[in-house]
C-alpha cells in the first residue's frame, strides 16, 4: 500500500540553509548533546533553528519501548550522564535559545522513569537562562509512582505528552502504552498545577478515521489540555508502520477549526507539524491571553 502512495508535493521541503545549521550543530556537538532536530532529520530544522528554538534529547538514544512509528532504537538503555543538565544549560546559553523543548526516550528501567533528571535539567537551565521558556515532552511514566509530582514541582512552562494516535490503534502502534493512562497523566498535571500549560499531539495517516480523531480531541479537552498538535505520519523505514493516507492541507485546516471549536486554546495542524514545531508560538499565544 505504501509503495502505491507517492509522497505529495506539500510534504516536500527545501533543504535547510547551511549557514543556519552548521554553527549550531557545532555547539551541540561540542557539549556532547543530541537534538531530535538532527537525529530525526526533522524537515523543520532550518525554520526552527533560525527562530532560536530546538529540541534536546535527554538520557541517551536507546528506548525501552518499541513504538511502530518511531525510529529510535530499542534495547538496553544508555547510562545517564549526571552532568547532562549542566551541559544542556550551557549549550542553551551559547545558542541563545528563546524556547527549548526537552524530551527523552522512555526509561522504564529507572524507578522514577527519569523524572528527577528532567527536573534537574529544568533547574540548571533556569539558573543560566532565566528568560528561556522550557517545554518538556515526556514519556508516560506508567507504573512510576511519584514521578509526575516531581515533574510538576519543577514547574516547566509547558508540559507536553503525546497521545500519538487513536485508542483503536494503540495495541498495534503503541504497544506497552495505555491511552487512558496518557489522558490521566495530562489531566493530573493540570489538576496539580493549573498554571502549567499542557499540550498533546497526534499523527494522522496510521489508519485512524476522522471521527476517531474528533473523539481524541474531546478526550483531551476533557483532560484540560490547552494546546494540540496534528501532523502527518511519515514512515521512517520499511519496517515501520505503513502510511495509510496522506491527509491534504485543507483537511488539516479543518482539524484546526474543529479543535478550536472543541475548546483547545491553540491548535497547530499541518502536514509538517511536529510535536515541537511552532511550540513557541503556542506558548506566547497562550500566555498573552
Ligand atoms: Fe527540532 Fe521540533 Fe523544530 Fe523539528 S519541529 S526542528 S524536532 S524543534
Ligand atoms: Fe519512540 Fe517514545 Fe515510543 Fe520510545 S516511547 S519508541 S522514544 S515514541
Amino acid at each position: 500500500l505504501y509503495n502505491q502512495l507517492t509522497k505529495p508535493d506539500w510534504l516536500k521541503v527545501r533543504a535547510p540553509q547551511p549557514h543556519i545549521i552548521f554553527p549550531s550543530a557545532e555547539i551541540i556537538k561540542k557539549h556532547g548533546l543530541k537534538t531530535v532536530c538532527e537525529e530525526a532529520a526533522c524537515p523543520n530544522i532550518g525554520d526552527c533553528w533560525s527562530k532560536k528554538h530546538a529540541t534536546f534529547m535527554l538520557m541517551g538514544s536507546i528506548c525501552t519501548r518499541g513504538c511502530k512509528f518511531c525510529n529510535v532504537a530499542t534495547g538496553k538503555p544508555d547510562m545517564i550522564d549526571p552532568h547532562e543538565p549542566e551541559k544542556i544549560a550551557h549549550a542553551i546559553k551559547e545558542l541563545e535559545l528563546r524556547y527549548v523543548v526537552l524530551t527523552s526516550v522512555d526509561r522504564d528501567d529507572l524507578s522514577d522513569g527519569g523524572a528527577n533528571h528532567f527536573a534537574n535539567c529544568i533547574i540548571y537551565i533556569r539558573k543560566l537562562n532565566p528568560e528561556t521558556k522550557i517545554e518538556i515532552l515526556t514519556p508516560d511514566f506508567l507504573r512510576k509512582p511519584g514521578a509526575i509530582e516531581i515533574i510538576v514541582e519543577s514547574k516547566p512552562d509547558v508540559f507536553n505528552h503525546n497521545i500519538e494516535t487513536v485508542p483503536s490503534l494503540y495495541k498495534k502502534i503503541r504497544p506497552g502504552a495505555n491511552y487512558f493512562w496518557s489522558l490521566q497523566l495530562l489531566n493530573r498535571v493540570k489538576l496539580l498545577n493549573p498554571r502549567i500549560f499542557t499540550k498533546s499531539g497526534i499523527m494522522v495517516g496510521l489508519g485512524e478515521k476522522d471521527n476517531e480523531i474528533y473523539q481524541v480531541m474531546d478526550d483531551l479537552v476533557m483532560a484540560g489540555v490547552d494546546f494540540l498538535t496534528i501532523g502527518q505520519y511519515l514512515q521512517p523505514t520499511p519496517s515501520h508502520a505503513v502510511v495509510d493516507r496522506y491527509v491534504e492541507p485543507k483537511q488539516f485546516d479543518n482539524y484546526k477549526n474543529i479543535g478550536k471549536n472543541k475548546g483547545f486554546t491553540y491548535v497547530a495542524s499541518g502536514p509538517l507539524v511536529r510535536s515541537s514545531y511552532q511550540a513557541e508560538e503556542g506558548y506566547f499565544y497562550l500566555n498573552e491571553k
